[in-house]
């Protein structure tokens, strides 16, 4: 059995991939009705390579005691209140809130997180919002801004927050013929599982759907050992770390209009064990978009000390909930946190 770097696989040894996607990326025939769009290679997020001083704080994973300032909707900017309410909830990012030598989105973006979580001024808030209130969405495919797009963007245009929220994987190919094995590094801001069809379906079903593939007809892939187009067996190994952001794709582009897919899902929010992740994550924050793609409306789960909390921005307060993860037709993005790292 070989096993190949990325270099060999792309020279003469192994499957031939475009050079700006890694193998994931790949359509899985006859299993997903929407093929993954997978991922961003390391160019499209080249700005984590900047060193990031941590700060101490970043090593303690404790939870919020309450939630923070409840911010009121204003401009349909639910989205921009959505993530930000979000992000208040991941503890090496709050103890990075006090960082030095930022630049000028950054700091700003920084001091916004702060005014919802520790110094409560909501014209600090929406300072920032001056910064980002032109970001349209990579293609409003939501109807609106979209959370996941948003918290991308952050990512490209902040490194402290890239650094904590990136994460890698490998994906292997299996030629069926020679058993051949290619290997592909690839990372993102977060893991993408793609919903498949209108039933429920578990976390860990959708997690595995998405990770393990067989690429065979109209979508085998070049084996360079064998020399034709071969079946293949796709799969990931993932790299267990502390946090882990995972969006739940609910739209998908069809001709020329996204469709919204409200399929329920189901999680535990404690002891969640993933296939492909050797660790055991708590869930501590979720982003839904409620409503269709002509009136939809995000808000944000968080787990604090006093329990589970829901912001949403057409409330004037946040209200005590239940945990997450139960027929759950609206969330899209769930941000983990390793249960050895987990500090109430
Ligand atoms: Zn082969």
């Amino acid at each position: 059995m070989n096993i190949t770097t990325p270099a060999v696989a792309q020279g003469n040894a192994s499957v031939s991939l475009p050079p700006t996607m890694c193998a994931t990326s790949l359509p899985k025939k006859g299993v997903l009705s929407n093929p993954p769009v997978l991922i961003a290679d390391q160019k499209h997020i080249g700005v984590t390579n900047l060193p990031v001083p941590l700060n101490p704080l970043s090593l303690t994973w404790t939870l919020l005691d309450s939630p923070g300032l409840s911010l009121r909707n204003s401009l349909n900017k639910c989205w921009f209140h959505s993530t930000l309410h979000l992000l208040t909830n991941i503890p090496s990012l709050r103890g990075s809130c006090s960082s030095k030598n930022v630049g000028h989105f950054e700091k700003s973006f920084l001091a916004a997180l702060s005014a919802i979580f520790s110094t409560r001024q909501a014209n600090v808030v929406n300072s920032f919002f001056h910064l980002v209130k032109d970001f349209s969405g990579v293609n409003n495919r939501y109807g609106q801004v979209a959370v996941p797009d948003f918290i991308e963007y952050l990512c490209s245009k902040s490194p402290i927050l890239s650094s904590v929220t990136k994460f890698t994987f490998l994906s292997k190919l299996t030629c069926s013929n020679c058993k051949w094995i290619s290997e592909r590094k690839c990372n993102d801001y977060s893991l993408k599982l793609h919903l498949d069809g209108k039933a429920h379906v578990s976390l860990i079903d959708l997690v595995n759907l998405n990770s393990n593939a067989v690429l065979s007809g109209v979508d085998a892939v070049f084996c360079g050992h064998c020399k034709v187009k071969t079946s293949q067996k796709q799969a990931r190994d993932y790299d267990n770390p502390d946090l882990l952001m995972l969006e739940i794709v609910r739209v998908t582009k069809l001709k020329n209009n996204w469709i919204k897919n409200s399929a329920p899902l189901s999680f535990d929010s404690q002891n969640l064990q993933l296939p492909g992740f050797l660790r055991p994550y708590r869930v501590v924050g979720s982003c839904h978009h409620r409503g269709s793609l002509e009136g939809g409306h995000w808000i944000t789960k968080i787990l604090t000390k006093r329990g589970w909390f829901e912001m949403d921005d057409l409330q004037r307060k946040c209200r005590k909930i239940s945990s997450p993860g139960v027929n759950d037709e609206s969330v899209s993005i769930l941000l983990l946190i390793a249960e050895d790292k987990f500090r109430i």
